[in-house]
């Protein structure tokens, strides 16, 4: 019998002290090596993704992003390629090896999107639609969660414990930034949350620099405070020309700036006696 005080039990550190390690593709979250997820906001094409893919790929990153389901502030605003952008992503993962990040939405899009990807990503929108949460909780695939944009460190464990207790323990927790009075960048990257969040759970964390700051300039500053922090991965936004983007071009890194960051994340990340 062991007493978890905490309101999250199963995600809790009093529950399981050692860090989980969640495998995709021989890429182990929560090990010593810091794991790279990049690609575009959204996947618009065949050509576009594959362009991004290998660029990634050759850069050193270990997973692709790339939305086919879009969470749009507008209705009117691109809304992602849906199965076609599924399949596009399955096609490149055929042809590069890098293994699917990509978001679902609903509960009943878990199948379909399960069919392609590798790991789902539930989005800061939809981090306390529990019956989502249930939804990828009754797969075994693992699912990067993501922290709602207004919510706490504690109710994103508390949301991970709704995953966790459908009896899937494979989640990768992700902080992509808050809102705050601050206006300048989109969001505020709590890079308190790394540290906290190490000390509350055992399950990997990861940083969306991309989002956090919702500038291309900022986000290489971004990731190597993250690291330093004591990130297990980063999940970066970056497309061939960004200025074209269907969505999130602002924040996007060109692949030759994204090469440029790898490179230096990488030194932090020697600093801190970590791999890249
Ligand atoms: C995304 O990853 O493109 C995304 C929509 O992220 P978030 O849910 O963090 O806004
Ligand atoms: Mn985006």
């Amino acid at each position: 019998v062991v007493p978890v005080l905490r309101p999250f039990k199963l995600a809790s550190r009093d529950f399981k002290p050692e860090d989980s390690k969640i495998s995709i593709n021989g890429h182990v979250f929560g090990d010593n090596k810091v794991i790279v997820i990049a690609g575009p906001c959204a996947v618009e094409s065949l050509a576009q993704m594959r362009e991004t893919a290998q660029a990634v790929k050759a850069a050193g990153a270990h997973l692709m992003r790339g939305g086919a389901f879009k969470p749009r502030t507008s209705p009117y605003s691109f809304q992602g390629m849906g199965e076609e952008g599924l399949k596009i992503m399955a096609q490149v993962r055929e042809e590069t090896g890098l293994h699917v990040v990509t978001e679902v939405m609903a509960p009943d899009q878990v199948e379909l999107v399960a069919k392609y990807a590798d790991v789902l990503q539930i989005g800061t929108r939809n981090m306390q639609n529990y019956a989502l949460l249930n939804a990828v909780g009754q797969t075994n695939m693992p699912v990067l969660l993501k922290r709602g944009m207004m919510s706490t460190i504690e109710e994103l464990l508390m949301s991970a414990e709704y995953i966790m207790s459908n009896g899937n323990h494979k989640v990768i927790l992700c902080e992509r930034g808050i809102r705050t009075f601050e206006k300048y960048t989109r969001n505020t990257l709590d890079i308190n949350a790394v540290p906290v969040l190490k000390e509350l759970t055992h399950l990997p964390v990861v940083v969306d620099p991309s989002h956090a700051t919702g500038k291309w300039t900022l986000v290489k500053a971004a990731s190597k405070a993250a690291v330093a922090a004591g990130a297990d991965g980063l999940i970066i936004e970056v497309h061939p020309n960004p200025a074209e983007a269907a969505s999130d071009g602002e924040q996007s890194l060109k692949p030759h700036r994204f090469d440029e960051l790898m490179v230096e994340v990488g030194r932090v990340a020697a600093a801190v006696g970590r791999s890249i």
